[in-house]
């Protein structure tokens, strides 16, 4: 099962035009909702709608299925900044395309050909499902099951916390075809599996969306929990790779680009509280002086600038890595680690440095403040990063 995909590449001057769309659409049609949508914990339908006519929800897609082909350099860019605006926006697409890149590094050739060209374009949206209420990081825990039946595979189990999953209309789904197998990932397998009727609207037979969850932040975005009830999945389309036993491989390849966005994510709120910041400490005056004159307020920017561009240094650094094709755990783990533990950091001391204005909801630190702890749990929490990195160093370092 090896990755034998073309390496995207783009023009610095296509980049940069891509960057400043962006940039015109996060001043002009998200800095004015934002708050309304993130407060009301509402979906925000016209945004989505706005990210599927820019091609983001195609953004890691081939242009030969309709996508836009980025490298996950300028990829993590764009997420960078729009999480500057609005971390919650970058959920919609990013689980969305951990899908998709699934089955575009994995799928039959008809498989490709079925779903990438709906994916790309957002008419079909979705996310990975593979948390269950028993199983988080240990992800070969999952009981979600898969039996052939027929033309079929019909699986039963239960998913939570999975992005996308009320709103959406399909997942990738890792279960169990094999629940006796050793080592148990072996016996894990990946489906593409529509929860909704794309007929009726409705709920794909099987299926029971269950509520979504209320969170500390991340608001918004559907989080949620999803049932299947002997749920019957095309084998053909739905088996990707048309091969049982490589599930586990595809979910911890799919996740390395997962981590690369997250670290992005964490880069762009280092970037805004730290902006921030540096603007309120220049107009707020105590002892007769701007706090910015303080010795003490210094040391915080100081050390806040530095993180925050040593995160730049090592998303980069692990999206290039991405580029080049291969397996990238070290740096992808590296990078989402760093990343995300400085933006939890960076928007405490920018907090700190507001004063009781940091605290209120009508200045934008409160939210990024919110924001900031999910990066160090979401795809792959920030304690399995460490143990990560450091497997990885042995195995490359061999004595
Ligand atoms: C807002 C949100 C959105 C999410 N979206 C999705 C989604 O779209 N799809 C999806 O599949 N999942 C999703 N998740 C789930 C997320 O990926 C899991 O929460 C995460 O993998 C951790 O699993 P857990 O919560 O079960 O924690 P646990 O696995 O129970 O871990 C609890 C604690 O123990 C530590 N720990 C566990 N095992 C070890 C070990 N071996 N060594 C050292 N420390 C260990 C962990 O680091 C953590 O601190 C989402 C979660 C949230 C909060």
């Amino acid at each position: 099962m090896t990755d034998t995909l073309e390496r995207p590449t783009i023009s610095e001057a296509d980049e940069q035009a891509l960057l400043d769309a962006i940039d015109r659409w996060l001043v002009k049609k998200v800095a004015p909702v934002a708050d309304k949508y993130e407060q009301a914990d509402e979906y925000p339908t016209e945004l989505v709608h706005d990210m599927c006519e820019m091609g983001l929800f195609g953004a890691l897609i081939e242009p030969q299925w309709g996508g836009l082909g980025l490298p996950a350099l300028t990829y993590s860019r764009i997420v960078a900044r729009i999480s500057e605006e609005w971390m919650s926006l970058t959920g919609f697409f990013n689980s969305h395309l951990m899908m998709a890149l699934i089955v575009q590094k994995f799928g039959t050739p008809a498989q490709k050909d079925h779903w990438l060209p709906r994916f790309a374009t957002g008419e079909l949206r979705g996310g990975l499902a593979l948390t269950e209420p028993d199983a988080g990081t240990d992800l070969q825990g999952i009981r979600t099951t898969a039996r052939k039946d027929g033309d079929v595979y019909r699986i039963n189990g239960s998913k939570l916390w999975i992005t996308n999953c009320i709103e959406g209309d399909i997942l990738a789904v890792l279960v169990k075809t094999n629940p006796n197998a050793e080592p148990r990932h072996r016996g894990m397998s990946m489906l593409i599996a529509p929860t909704r009727d794309m007929e009726t609207g409705k709920e794909a037979e099987g299926v029971s969306r269950g509520r979504k969850l209320p969170k500390l932040c991340y608001r918004g975005i559907d989080t949620g929990a999803i049932a299947f009830d002997d749920a019957p999945v095309d084998a053909r389309l739905g088996l990707v790779g048309g091969e049982e036993g490589k599930g586990f491989l595809m979910a911890t390849g799919g996740l390395e680009i997962g981590r690369v966005n997250v670290a992005a994510r964490g880069v762009g709120i280092a970037r805004r509280a730290l902006k921030e910041a540096v603007a309120y400490a220049q107009v707020r005056t105590t002892m007769g002086k701007p706090i910015a004159q303080h010795q003490a307020i210094q040391l915080k920017l100081g050390e806040m600038a530095a993180k925050t561009r040593a995160s730049e240094l090592l998303v980069e650094d692990a999206a290039k890595a991405y580029d080049r094709g291969g397996r990238v755990d070290l740096e992808a783990g590296m990078a989402k680690w760093f990343a995300t533990e400085t933006a939890f950091e960076v928007a405490t001391e920018s907090m700190r440095i507001h004063g009781a204005y940091g605290y209120s909801k009508e200045f934008p630190i409160e939210r990024l403040y919110r924001d900031a702890p999910l990066l160090m749990i979401g795809e792959g929490t920030n304690e399995m990063q460490r143990i990560i990195i450091a497997r990885q160093l042995i195995a490359r370092n061999p004595v």
